[in-house]
């Protein structure tokens, strides 16, 4: 009997409109905040800093769906739809007799999720005549995709790159300079936020909240200059819900419905963009009758889900960023070296962070040898290497089917965020056994909160 592995849609399926959450949340996100004032901040507070249309996009509280360009479709289409893949080779690893799917968001060009942002967020961009954008990027994987959507609309890029990265992952470089991107390491002497950290600890080996902070403050300093932001921001898990309604679409060609949605977390862009579609329906769902769940996977290196504390906080290191209601480890929070670069930060996105408290979703940490153990299995069982971001997706898939009594069928979908094969430095450290785990205590994270005030 002949099985069906993957499932596709047609172009003219592509979704037409991204899905809102923001609109169908029982608790709103708390605003963000001015630092100086504390005062809610508008969407027009945001416009210097950022595109437009992102800014109206972050706090529209009101619209459900929200129309894709025609622009950013069609570049969509370059890779749109991503296959939904039934793991077979995975469930026949397990031996399990639960329905394992993944989302492939590893056959875009960039090889992960984060181009289905940075493409709209360019196009945003050029529409409001601005001609240069600027980011930071950790392991590269936003740096890259950014500088791609800015060259295919014709904007420059500067891009900030936390400097041991920028050291460890050559090959991320050169693909952001291949699209025409000036990459930076960072910190750097060329802003001021670099300069007062490198003044301080000139060793410093960068985070993303500084590479942020410098981004933030060239952005402000360059006339025709806006900031994109990968990850984190609500526009961003926004745009990235062409994952969760394409997934839908094909989750009903297999005539299945996940009991389980599965993602790795930094910001929470690729989980929010896969779970949200369907948490949509257990909103709608009388009493949140719906018994889907949703696992958000973070590294146990920086666990702000499931030990860091709701609290206002800035995006940043430096405190250039508005105060956002988040789960936090706090700003001046420095994580391990793992890596999964693209999950090292110390906050979560607003909305995850109000749907977290309010019960509608659960997160798990995972130590980055079990993640790449899982890794591991699953590259032998399916043929794609995963990037160590998604490792933490499938551990906590694999993790789920191990709960699972004998013969039990629950469908289990997970997002496969992006393919590791320009990450293979991270798999020699795993196969020749130099990889340590690195967890963090309540006292450290303590500690940490309380330097923010
Ligand atoms: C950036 C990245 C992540 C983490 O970001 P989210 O916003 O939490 O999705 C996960 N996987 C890959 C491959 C990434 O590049």
């Amino acid at each position: 009997m002949s099985q069906k592995k993957r499932y596709f849609l047609e172009e003219d399926e592509i979704p037409r409109n991204w899905y809102n959450i923001q609109a169908d949340m029982p608790v709103k996100p708390m605003p963000p905040l001015n630092p100086q004032t504390r005062e809610p901040m508008k969407a027009e507070d945001l416009y210097p800093i950022f595109a437009r249309e992102c800014c109206d996009q972050e706090l529209n509280m009101t619209d459900r769906w929200i129309p894709i360009p025609d622009e950013v479709r069609e570049m969509y289409k370059y890779y749109r739809s991503t296959p939904l893949v039934r793991a077979y080779g995975l469930e026949k690893a397990l031996g399990t007799s639960a329905h394992i799917y993944f989302k492939n968001e590893s056959v875009s060009p960039m090889g992960s999720h984060k181009l289905n942002s940075a493409i709209p967020q360019a196009y945003y961009c050029k529409k409001e005549g601005v001609k240069n954008v600027t980011t930071e990027t950790g392991a590269g994987q936003w740096g890259a995709s950014l500088s791609y959507a800015a060259s295919l609309f014709g904007l420059e890029a500067a891009v900030y790159q936390v400097k041991i990265s920028y050291e460890q992952k050559p090959y991320r470089r050169s693909i952001m300079q291949t699209f025409g991107a000036q990459v930076t390491p960072s910190p750097s002497m060329s802003t001021r936020a670099g300069k007062n950290i490198l003044t301080a600890n000139p060793n410093s080996q960068g985070s993303l909240g500084t590479a942020i902070s410098e981004a933030v403050e060239l952005a402000r300093t360059t006339p025709d200059c806006k900031y994109a932001l990968g990850s984190v921001l609500s526009h961003v898990t926004l745009h990235q819900t062409v994952i969760g309604l394409e997934a839908e679409k094909q989750m009903e060609m297999a005539g299945e419905y996940p009991d389980i949605v599965i993602a790795c977390f930094g910001g929470g862009s690729n989980f929010g963009g896969i779970s949200f579609p369907f948490m949509r329906h257990k909103i709608a769902a009388e009493n949140g009758k719906s018994h889907t769940r949703f696992v958000a996977a973070e590294p146990a290196s920086c666990p702000k889900l499931t030990k860091g504390k709701f609290c206002y906080d800035f995006g940043d290191e430096a405190g250039y960023t508005p105060l956002l209601p988040m789960f936090s480890l706090g700003h001046k929070f420095q994580p391990a070296n793992i890596h999964a670069g693209g999950l090292r930060y110390h906050g979560a996105g607003v909305i995850v962070s109000q749907l977290l408290k309010d019960g509608l979703m659960e997160a798990v940490d995972i130590d980055q040898i079990e993640s790449f153990e899982a890794g591991c299995l699953f590259a032998r069982a399916e043929g794609i290497i995963p990037a160590p971001e998604s490792c933490h997706a499938i551990a906590a898939t694999i993790r789920e089917v191990r709960k699972l009594k004998e013969g039990e069928e629950k469908v289990i979908l997970f997002n496969l965020s992006g393919h590791g094969l320009v990450d293979m430095a991270s798999y020699d450290k795993y196969l020749s056994g130099d990889l340590i785990n690195y967890t963090v205590t309540d006292e450290e994270i303590e500690a940490n909160l309380a330097k923010q005030q």
